[in-house]
């Protein structure tokens, strides 16, 4: 049997009829940017996350370089964690500010308090967590910590679409929540596509405003600032409007399948907790032993794809070598850098699959 880490053609075969015709018509009309299908999704994607405004751009790697500009950030020293995609933090670069980097926690693998509250300096402004692998982070404490230093708080929920925290998705605590619809992400477009969240009547103005070459919503020649061309794609929108509908479901198969996991995989592979299963929303399914890079060579040869998230440290990469942070400085970042692996996961995943993969981990010998 083969197992692929992501299979999204299966997706696709469930939801063709409504895809093809989605995206037909909007090739019918010949408007391609923004739009009506745009202005739907995003109404439907703020109601999904409860929130009042929802801002749709052209990647989640813009999505977060405009909030931190809507927000005034430049100049500021922005905290972020290590163990994230590269986008989290070139996107403080981007704006004109700088990263601080700490370490996260070993249990949850999300950002550590204490670390943060001892890297608060004068010169912090704001703190951006990442809802790594779909679970968020503790929102409730950042959010009292963010309050007690007068620092902004911006979500990087690239990963965790359709994940909860005390009842409240993405864009509740912070400031701007930031979404990617990458094509692999738990919510996918066709493309390169990415989505802010916020309940901020203001910010929304600003983000709708820097998308779109200065102009507020509605208008053409007029520009009230110098921005950007990082607006939504008309068929991407279409393409998220239609599957936005399945999401719920997914994350659901997702969470059974996580469990499937938690419950049939041997007791020497350390697999994420299982106290917040309901909550999760598994774009990854990431387990953690010494052994990984012998395990993930058997489970290659069983014919099983796995995946690292991810095998290099931020601050250990060439790209940030002028921050000359010294290896030994995130230890928990860096020990799980050699030690996880990403099992695969996605809603048509099938039980004999999942079967297959934890009869294949039982196999290996460490
Ligand atoms: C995917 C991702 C991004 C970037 O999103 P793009 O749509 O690829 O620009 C940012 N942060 C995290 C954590 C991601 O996983």
């Amino acid at each position: 049997m083969n197992v692929p880490f992501l299979d999204l053609k299966r997706q696709y075969a469930s939801i063709k009829q409504d895809i093809d015709d989605a995206i037909r018509e909007v090739i019918e009309s010949q408007t391609f940017i923004l739009g009506k299908q745009a202005e739907s999704f995003e109404n439907n994607f703020a109601r999904f996350n409860n929130a009042k405004y929802c801002i749709g751009t052209s990647s989640g790697t813009s999505a977060l370089q405009l909030s931190l500009e809507a927000l005034g950030l430049s100049g500021s020293e922005i905290i972020t964690v290590p163990n994230t995609f590269i986008a989290t933090s070139a996107s403080i670069t981007a704006i004109g500010a700088t990263i601080k980097f700490v370490d996260v926690d070993p249990r949850t693998y999300l950002m550590d308090l204490n670390a943060l509250e001892k890297a608060i300096t004068p010169k912090t402004r704001a703190i951006m967590p990442v809802h790594l692998y779909g679970k968020m982070a503790d929102m409730e404490s950042l959010e009292k910590i963010a309050r007690d230093h007068g620092l902004l708080l911006i979500e990087d929920a690239a990963q965790a679409h359709g994940a909860t925290y005390l009842g409240y998705k993405p864009g509740h605590y912070g400031k701007v929540a930031c979404f990617s619809f990458f094509p692999a992400k738990n919510l996918g477009a066709y493309g390169d596509a990415g989505a802010c969240i916020t309940n901020d009547e203001t910010i929304a103005e600003k983000l709708f405003m820097l998308r779109d070459q200065g102009r507020k919503k509605g208008e053409k020649y007029k520009h009230e600032i110098e921005a950007y061309n990082q607006r939504m794609d008309s068929i991407q929108a279409a393409v998220l409007d239609v599957k936005l509908k399945h999401l719920g479901e997914w994350v659901k198969k997702r969470r059974e399948h996580a469990r499937y996991y938690a419950e049939n995989l041997p007791g020497w592979v350390k697999t994420p907790e299982t106290e917040s299963i309901k909550r999760d929303a598994f774009h990854l399914y990431v387990i953690k032993t010494r052994e990984r890079d012998a395990l993930q060579a058997h489970l290659k040869k069983d014919g099983i794809q796995t995946s690292v998230h991810y095998p290099i440290p931020l601050h250990m990469q060439p790209a940030y070598s002028y921050l000359n942070i010294p290896e030994g400085t995130f230890p928990v970042t860096e020990q799980n850098s050699r030690e996880i692996l990403s099992l695969p996961i996605f809603a048509e995943m099938t039980e004999d699959e999942l079967k297959y993969v934890c009869d294949s981990v039982k196999r290996f010998k460490p």
